[in-house]
């Protein structure tokens, strides 16, 4: 099962060496194009998960400060695309049950231009 969301956001990465750019050390938001896969074997009443049902556990982010839902939640790593991946990856299996390999695509402007991190279970 492959499912595409998106989800409008805003966050701030800490200002450190490893930021070339320094352009998300400022606070600014992007719309995030995700991509959720999920494999199973069993199909229950003819489906193998809600597809509404993972859209509402990514929308914990839409419309959100990235930094703040990481603290709710106390995950402690900074809102960078990778971590978002990661995140939702773990939200996804503890909310849903399902192992989820999730990508990320941070300012998404089509598919021609589109940059993906992936986080595999
Ligand atoms: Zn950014």
């Amino acid at each position: 099962m492959s499912l595409r969301h998106y989800f409008d956001a805003s966050h701030q990465l800490p200002d450190t060496d490893n930021l070339v750019t320094k352009a998300c050390a400022r606070l600014h938001g992007h719309t995030y194009a995700v991509i959720v896969e999920i494999e199973a074997d069993t199909v229950k009443g003819g489906m193998i998960i809600d597809f509404k049902a993972v859209k509402n556990t990514i929308d914990v982010l839409d419309h959100q400060h990235i930094n703040d839902i990481f603290d709710r939640f106390e995950f402690n790593h900074e809102p960078t695309a990778e971590n978002i991946a990661k995140f939702l990856s773990k939200q996804i299996e503890k909310e849903l049950d399902f192992k989820a390999t999730v990508s990320i695509c941070e300012g998404y402007k089509g598919a021609e231009r589109a940059s993906w991190v992936t986080h595999t279970p």
